[in-house]
């Protein structure tokens, strides 16, 4: 058992590695599409640590992760989450249950504890470091694989990086109205996929509110009232 434990960890941080994080992942998609509950994900990158580490040193860097760690790890208590070290100074965290809003909180208590986190124990006491992070949720319902999640983080955390750093941007292509809106059947074929799809997005309350808006626009300008008024006219 402690040789299966030692495999899924990461020795520096103690925090699950990738390997441990590709099979919880599995896990929790696979639950979240049974449950249709939500799921987010949010990939975390310490800011300009080649930088901190050509100051500090090479050990500092080390501690100085261990310490980010424990503040990461201090604000994720979602039931099935996890925080996993996904490669040097990256780390992952799975939010089951969680949607873009909870998981924003989420993402912005976490970003503010590394900033409050002091590295004054250090020798030569380095200033408190900074994360970006990007973040994707998928909302009940929503079909997402684990491959389009860490694509769609990974973005969402290149636009927080080319923003300026120690800030959570979010991945939000995936609340468009195209997105699926019905639960799935795990036994669909694609072509029934695609076309309970195509029927549901007819049905979608964003295209209905789209069109009234356009009926009451139409109606309120001349030609609408020319429209109007001839179907008044010939019922007369
Ligand atoms: P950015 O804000 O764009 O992320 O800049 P960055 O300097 O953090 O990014 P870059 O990818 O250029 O450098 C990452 C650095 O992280 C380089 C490497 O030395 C350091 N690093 C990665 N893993 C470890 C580790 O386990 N220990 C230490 N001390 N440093 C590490
Ligand atoms: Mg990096
Ligand atoms: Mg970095």
């Amino acid at each position: 058992e402690t040789l299966a434990t030692k495999a899924h960890e990461d020795p520096l941080t103690g925090l699950a590695n990738r390997r441990k994080f590709d099979l919880v992942i599995a896990e929790r998609l696979a639950e979240a599409s049974q449950k249709w509950s939500a799921i987010s994900l949010m990939i975390i990158d310490v800011d300009h640590f080649k930088l901190f580490n050509d100051t500090y040193g090479h050990q500092s860097g080390d501690e100085c992760l261990q310490h980010l760690t424990r503040a990461i790890s201090a604000t994720i208590s979602t039931p099935g989450s996890l925080v996993a070290r996904y490669g040097g100074e990256e780390f992952v965290v799975i939010l089951p249950g969680q949607d873009g809003a909870e998981a924003r909180v989420t993402a912005e208590n976490t970003r503010i504890a590394v900033r409050f986190t002091s590295l004054d124990m250090l020798p030569n006491t380095p200033p408190r470091q900074t994360i970006s992070i990007g973040l994707v949720s998928c909302e009940a319902g929503s079909l997402m694989t684990r491959d389009a999640m860490l694509t769609a983080a990974d973005a969402a955390l290149y636009e927080a990086k080319k923003q300026g750093r120690n800030r959570v941007c979010v991945y939000s292509d995936m609340s468009r109205p195209h997105r699926q809106l019905f639960r799935p059947d795990p036994d669909m074929t694609p072509s029934e996929l695609r076309s309970r799809s195509n029927s549901d997005i007819s049905l979608n309350p964003c295209y209905l509110t789209c069109w009234l808006t356009r009926l009451s626009v139409s109606l309120l300008t001349s030609r609408g009232c020319r429209w109007f008024g001839a179907i008044r006219f010939r019922h007369i």
